[in-house]
């Protein structure tokens, strides 16, 4: 039949946008149905940042097994049964969660549709089912559609020329893997690759990898990078795959010179579009920007009132905790709860080897914003923890205002810099100042007490530099 079930709110797509917007919402009050047309945890959970976290575990494992002579551990015979390593990381990792999420989401009362969802117009949706179609008309929806890898010219994905997701699923390590765009989630599967045991080749456009962190950070992660025997070709323009019978040939320019490479796989990062072509959104009135995000509000409200978007599909970094921040706005907002966002204390993490994290603002953003503001920059080699770990490379940079020390932002690059960061993400967001961080116990030896010790040289009193 078509007449339309009726629905309160309705959220489209449940990964860490979807997901937690529903349940957040649910705990509002609304009545919430979820709809997915692909497996409940979207991108991150299925085909993004666990998994690719689960391969760069794996591959620090069997280096640690091979190369721990430092510590006085040698180990024969070690070998990598890669087969085990996906299984773990599909069975374990990725379906623990998914199947987590699942749980969450009726716990709370969400209803899971599952099909995709098209809107009729700013009241109503049809959702198809595997077999049939469904129309529901709804008081609010939230749109949390996300991404998915953008295709290049010459290099069309198939068996050899892979997407991240392609690369997550490989059931071999490749021989020779060639990955076209050097970004977060290139460099990561890069170094995973290379620590499994991967001869890898980076094709980067521009003059550097992750052009998004700052050249001091970024040298910590090419010396690695050179270290594992990883080739990168900056300013390399990637021109045409053409698939072989046992591999691919990679052309591609670098200053006006041809070149190629033979390899296994080729896996294209060169960026993600938003999922908002294929949602009838013109039929409701969502307006876009030029780039395809949906335009909205602090509350994420877009250009109809009772339709809001998050995540992926709206402006700014296209990062996981970024969809759930905005998930729990938009889903509070729709409750007449008075909520805005504020990045200002929002982290990025890339989880190369050495891990970098930033928040806030750097030196150069906070200048041109017009603060008086300084650096203060401590190295973990100063640190007796990160001796310990035989992983001293790094340092963590405070960015200070000169009069009051009030923190604007913070840059780390070492092990483990994805846990350290928090601690300076919540300082900005109570608005303290270094002194705060610095009359702080923190625990010994750990490596935490590098952001104890920046915070020391930014007030003048550093003990261990
Ligand atoms: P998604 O997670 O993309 O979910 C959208 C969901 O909507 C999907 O399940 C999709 O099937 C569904 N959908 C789409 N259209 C419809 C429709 N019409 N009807 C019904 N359902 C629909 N971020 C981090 O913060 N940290 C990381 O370490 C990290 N690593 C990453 C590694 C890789 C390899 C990749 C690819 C991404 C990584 N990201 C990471 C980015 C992160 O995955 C995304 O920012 C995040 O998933 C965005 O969440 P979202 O809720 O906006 O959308």
């Amino acid at each position: 039949g078509d007449f339309a079930i009726e629905l309160d709110t309705v959220v489209i797509g449940s990964g860490p946008g979807g997901y937690v917007a529903a349940i957040r919402a649910a705990q509002m009050g609304q009545k919430v149905t979820i709809v997915e047309k692909g497996n409940i945890g979207g991108v991150c959970l299925n085909v993004g940042c666990i998994p690719s976290k689960a391969l760069i575990s794996a591959g620090h494992h069997y280096q640690d097994a091979m190369h721990s002579e430092t510590f006085g551990v040698t180990a024969e015979n070690v070998v990598l049964d890669f087969a085990k390593t996906q299984e773990w990381k599909d069975n374990k990792v990725v379906k623990t969660l998914t199947k987590g999420v699942e749980g969450l989401l009726k716990k709370n009362k969400v209803e899971i549709l599952r099909g995709e969802a098209y809107f009729n117009d700013e009241h109503t949706m049809r959702v198809m089912g595997e077999t049939a179609a469904q129309t529901y008309s709804f008081n609010n929806a939230i749109i949390a559609t996300g991404s998915r890898p953008i295709e290049i010219k010459g290099f069309k994905f198939g068996k050899r020329v892979i997407d991240s997701t392609g690369g997550l699923a490989l059931s071999e390590v490749p021989k020779k893997l060639v990955v076209v765009g050097g970004g977060y989630i290139g460099s990561e599967l890069a170094g995973a690759y290379a620590n499994l045991g991967a001869e890898v080749t980076i094709l980067e456009g521009s003059p550097s990898i992750m052009p998004t962190f700052e050249k001091d950070m970024i040298k910590f992660v090419t010396n690695n990078f050179a270290k594992k025997g990883v080739t990168i070709e900056t300013s390399a323009m990637a021109k045409e795959a053409v698939e072989t019978e046992d591999g691919v040939t990679v052309k591609y320019e670098v200053n006006g010179t041809e070149k190629s490479i033979d390899a296994d796989y080729v896996m294209v990062t060169v960026g993600r579009r938003p999922n908002t072509d294929e949602l009838g959104l013109e039929q409701a009135g969502v307006e876009l920007n030029d780039r395809g995000l949906v335009t909205v509000d602090e509350q994420g409200r877009t250009s109809v009132k009772n339709i809001f978007a998050i995540g992926d599909i709206v402006p700014g970094a296209a990062l996981a905790h970024k969809a759930s921040y905005e998930a729990k706005v938009a889903a509070e907002a729709i409750s007449g709860k008075k909520v805005a966002v504020d990045y200002k204390a929002m982290p990025a993490v890339a989880f190369t080897d050495p891990e970098l994290a930033v928040v806030g603002l750097t030196l150069a953003e906070a200048k041109e914003k017009g603060l008086d503001v300084k650096a203060s920059k401590f190295p973990l080699a100063g640190n007796g923890r990160a001796l310990s770990l035989n992983a001293t490379e790094g340092f963590v940079r405070l960015v200070t205002t000169k009069e009051d020390g009030v923190l604007v932002g913070a840059q780390i690059a070492g092990v483990s810099a994805s846990d350290v960061i928090a601690e300076i993400g919540l300082a900005i967001e109570a608005g303290m100042v270094a002194e705060d961080i610095a009359l702080t116990i923190h625990a010994h030896p750990s490596l935490a007490e590098t952001v104890m010790d920046a915070s020391e040289l930014a007030l003048g009193l550093p003990i261990h530099m």
